[in-house]
C-alpha cells in the first residue's frame, strides 16, 4: 500500500473543481504517509482530461478508458474503480461528495469490504492511520473518526473545503490502466444530459445575493427580501425548501444540489445554515445572517449576525437604505 488515490470528476470534458481540491488534500496525506499521489481518470477518449489534471502535479495520472465508461453510470464507475483499487490497494481513495460520488462510493466500499467515511471536511494520516473529520447535528459538532485503513479506505470529500491545486511542475506522467467493464456490469442506460433551463439570472455571477430560507414563511413575503436586494443592486437566492416549494426557480438555489456562489455580499434571511447550504456559499466575501435562533449554525459562518425576526429588521434596513439613497 503506497498510494493515495483521487478519483477525478469530469463532465462533458470539464473537470470539476472538487478534483483539484482533493489533489490539494491528497498531496498533504501523501506527504504525511510518505506515499504517492495518484489520480484516476475514467471515461472514454478522455486523454485530454488526464493531461489537464497532470498539470496539477500529482505523482501519476491513471487513465482508465473503456467505451462502457463514455458516460457516467454508477455501476460502470464502481466496476472500473473496484478493479483499480483491488490491483493498487491505495491507503485512501478520495471521491467527491457530489451527486456522482455519493451515488457510487457507498456500494464501492461495501463491495470491496472497505470502510467509508462520507462528507469529510478534513483528513490526516497519523502514524499511517487515517483520521477523518465530518460533521454531525447539522454542522453543530465536528467529529474525528479514526479509520481502520489497514486494507485501505474510501472517503467522500465535501466540495469547496480545500483550495484547488494550482498548475505546478513537474507535470505528472499519464499511465493507461486496464479497466474491465463487461456489458453485464453496466445495467444502467444513459439516456441524455438535460441542461437546467434558466430564466436569465445566474446567481453564481451576482455581486450581491440576498438569500431567503424557510424563515421567509410564505411566497408573498419574498417581496420583503426583493426590496432589499433591489436597493443593494443584488438578486434573490434561496435555500432548498424555498425552491422545493416553487417560490423561486431551482436555478436560484444555493448549495450542494444548487449553485456554488462567491458574491461580495451574501445576506442570509431565515436560513438555518445546514451544511448542504453552507457548502454553496461559505466562500462569500462578506456574510450577514439574520435569524431568530441564536444557535443557528449559519452564525458560525457569518461575519455579522443579527439575532432577530427578519420581518422586524429587513423593512427597517430597507427604509434606511432608501433614505440614504434619497
Ligand atoms: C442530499 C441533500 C442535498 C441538499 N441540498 C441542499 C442545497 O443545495 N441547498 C440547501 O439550501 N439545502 C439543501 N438541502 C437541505 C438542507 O439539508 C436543509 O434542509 C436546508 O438547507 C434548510 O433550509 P432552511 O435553512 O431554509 O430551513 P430551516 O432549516 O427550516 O431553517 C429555517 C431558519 O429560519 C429561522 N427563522 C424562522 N423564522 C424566522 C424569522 N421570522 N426571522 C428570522 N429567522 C427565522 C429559523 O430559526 C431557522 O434557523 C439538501 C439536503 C440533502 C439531504
Amino acid at each position: 500500500m503506497s498510494e493515495i488515490l483521487v478519483v477525478a470528476e469530469h463532465r462533458k470534458g470539464a473537470i470539476r473543481d472538487v478534483t483539484y481540491e482533493m489533489i490539494t488534500k491528497g498531496r498533504e496525506l501523501a506527504e504525511q504517509g510518505d506515499l504517492d499521489l495518484c489520480v484516476a481518470v475514467l471515461g472514454d477518449e478522455v486523454g485530454s482530461v488526464a493531461d489537464e489534471i497532470a498539470k496539477r502535479a500529482p505523482d501519476k495520472v491513471l487513465l482508465g478508458e473503456h467505451e462502457a465508461l463514455r458516460e457516467y453510470t454508477h455501476d460502470g464507475y464502481e466496476t472500473a474503480l473496484a478493479s483499480i483499487i483491488r490491483e493498487r490497494t491505495p491507503v485512501v481513495t478520495m471521491v467527491g461528495h457530489t451527486a456522482y460520488g455519493t451515488d457510487f462510493a457507498p456500494s464501492l466500499a461495501a463491495g470491496l469490504g472497505l470502510p467509508l467515511v462520507s462528507d469529510c471536511i478534513d483528513l490526516r494520516l497519523e502514524d499511517g492511520v487515517l483520521v477523518a473529520t465530518r460533521q454531525f447535528y447539522q454542522g453543530r459538532v465536528n467529529a474525528e473518526i479514526e479509520v481502520d485503513n489497514s486494507r485501505g479506505s474510501i472517503v467522500t470529500v465535501r466540495p469547496t473545503e480545500f483550495p484547488p491545486a494550482s498548475p505546478a511542475e513537474p507535470k505528472a506522467k499519464v499511465e493507461s490502466v486496464e479497466v474491465s467493464v463487461g456489458p453485464e456490469a453496466v445495467r444502467t442506460e444513459f439516456l441524455e444530459f438535460r441542461e437546467l433551463e434558466t430564466a436569465g439570472v445566474d446567481i453564481s455571477q451576482a455581486a450581491v445575493l440576498v438569500a431567503v430560507g424557510r424563515g421567509i414563511g410564505e411566497e408573498e413575503n419574498l417581496s420583503v427580501a426583493q426590496a432589499l436586494a433591489d436597493l443593494l443592486g443584488g438578486v434573490l437566492g434561496a435555500s432548498r425548501p424555498v425552491t422545493d416549494q416553487g417560490w423561486l426557480p431551482k436555478e436560484r438555489q444555493v448549495g450542494q444540489t444548487g449553485k456554488t456562489v462567491k458574491p461580495k455580499l451574501y445576506i442570509a434571511l431565515g436560513i438555518s445554515g445546514a451544511m448542504q447550504h453552507i457548502m454553496g456559499m461559505k466562500s462569500s466575501d462578506l456574510i450577514i445572517a439574520i435569524n431568530k435562533d441564536p444557535k443557528a449554525p449559519i452564525f458560525n459562518y457569518a461575519h455579522y449576525g443579527v439575532v432577530a425576526d427578519l420581518f422586524d429588521v429587513v423593512p427597517l434596513w430597507t427604509e434606511k437604505l432608501r433614505e440614504k439613497k434619497g
